[in-house]
């Protein structure tokens, strides 16, 4: 679409550059959000002959800023700043050879009332008003499918690729809570985090050789090997600390920039924390559509509308083989794992609406992580643990809601709570208000004693 000023933005963009393309032949650029899961999933995608790259974080936040108003989610200002940034650095690398049409960007995105469905568009409009960069592509995934792969690799495989992913996840949630679990009582400042780098590494390798065979006992045979050793860096004398239970937005509470490493400074002032995992929330969008699909199916049997009933038929078996896959999947690798030592396990989903249904706190039925950070909460109220924090990007509508929502809870079961919504700056009493939190959840411990996983 041709205009005076060439300024207005073609839509026909949106539908030609943002989506599921075959990455063959491109490099497929993996926003780093948490740590290891990206780099595992990137691991298991070259495992089956794509070539990922997880693209550095944190580092263009300043381009992210310049072209965003100020108003979007923090989140979307990161990512927008990788990859800027990414494509300024291989423009400079590879000079005259730069070309944007190799790299598909991976953006997914989220159906629902919060803005995350939005970034891959706006973020499309941005990359069209540069030069350049109108040709690079964006890969998106949907939660409307559950993030299904097809289309990305040759239909036989997408089965095999899909459970692979879901199972580098979990693994790198296992990794995550291994991190957390022993880094306050190590012997010697720092091991854990040497440690634990060093064994992403390893399980980036492993996974790209045996993701591909679905080698899971051998790929968890590795990580018994990497918890046995792990739990050699930790100091036998220091006595169980205060548990901390962590929820909120998934970039924001599993980013460790974007929240100021948060979780060492839980550490820093006593904690053991545990934070909602990344499974946690892929097991949820599984959830949701399955039950979206059951309500469309109950609608269409109330109209007598046969068609429909149908197809939900269909979605109702394909997203309920699916969750009912993932959530096996994740009870073996825990039910293995948690043999070698104490890790905590995720909420299962459909536990959390109860909750939600038994306290008449939220509804399914608004979507959002506020659907798991709810119940999440009172979950972690209920099982021992010593207090809670919710974290989450500044101005963040679900975790907002969920704030709101929680406070009085929290107030009524005498379980120390703390919001702390992030955004670049700098807040001079967040260190004072976490040291505050902190004591408040030691003297719960006292009290109460603490959760046993
Ligand atoms: S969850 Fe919050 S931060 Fe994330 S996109 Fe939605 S409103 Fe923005």
């Amino acid at each position: 679409m041709g205009t005076e000023s060439g300024k207005v933005i073609s839509f026909k963009s949106l539908n030609k550059t943002v989506g599921r393309f075959n990455p063959k032949e491109k490099t497929f650029l993996i926003p780093q959000m948490n740590r290891i899961g990206g780099h595992l999933l990137a691991a298991t995608f070259r495992g089956f002959g794509i070539h990922a790259r997880v693209m550095d974080t944190y580092k263009g936040l300043d381009l992210g800023k310049k072209f965003t108003s100020g108003k979007e989610c923090y989140p979307c200002q990161i990512t927008m700043g990788d990859i800027l940034y990414f494509m300024e650095k291989e423009r400079e690398k590879l000079g005259e050879a730069f070309d944007p049409e190799r790299y598909i960007y991976f953006m997914p995105e989220s159906s629902g009332p919060c803005r995350f469905g939005m970034y891959n568009k706006y973020q499309r409009i941005i990359l069209d008003s540069l030069p350049e960069l109108s040709r690079l592509k964006i890969g998106s995934l949907t939660t409307d499918d559950g993030y299904s792969l097809s289309g990305m690799i040759d239909k036989d495989r997408v089965r095999d690729l899909r459970k692979a992913s879901y199972f580098s996840l979990v693994v790198a949630d296992i990794l995550d809570r291994l991190l957390w679990r022993v880094r306050p009582y190590e012997k010697d400042p720092g091991s854990t985090d040497t440690f634990i780098e060093r064994s992403m590494r390893q399980m980036e390798e492993v996974f790209e050789k045996l993701g591909p065979e679905k080698a899971f006992d051998q790929i968890l045979d590795r990580m018994e090997g990497i918890i046995e050793n792990a739990k050699d860096l930790m100091d036998p004398h220091v006595v169980r600390k205060p548990l901390i239970g962590i929820v909120g937005e998934i970039y924001l509470r599993t980013h460790t920039q974007a929240n100021q490493d948060l979780i060492r400074v839980l550490e820093k002032y006593g904690a053991e924390v545990v934070n909602a995992s990344v499974t946690e929330w892929m097991n949820y969008t599984s959830y949701d559509r399955l039950r979206d699909a059951r309500t469309a199916f109950r609608l269409g049997i109330k109209q007598l509308r046969f068609g429909p009933v149908k197809e939900q038929v269909k979605k109702i078996m394909r997203f309920g083989s699916e969750l009912y896959y993932q959530e096996l999947r994740q009870k073996k690798v825990y039910d293995r794992l948690t043999s070698k030592i104490d890790l905590a396990r995720d909420h299962k989903v459909r536990d959390l609406e109860r909750v939600l249904k038994e306290e008449d706190l939220f509804s399914f039925d608004a979507g959002t992580e506020a659907c798991l950070s709810i119940p999440g909460i009172v979950e972690y109220a209920q099982e021992g643990y010593n207090g809670v924090v919710n974290v989450y990007p500044f101005t963040c509508m679900p975790s907002t809601i969920t704030s709101s929502i929680i406070r009085p809870r929290m107030d009524q079961l005498g379980i120390p709570y703390l919001d702390t919504p992030y955004d670049e700056s700098i807040q001079p009493g967040r260190e004072a208000a976490i040291r505050t939190f902190m004591y408040q959840a030691s003297q719960h411990f006292k009290q109460h004693g603490r959760k046993a996983f």
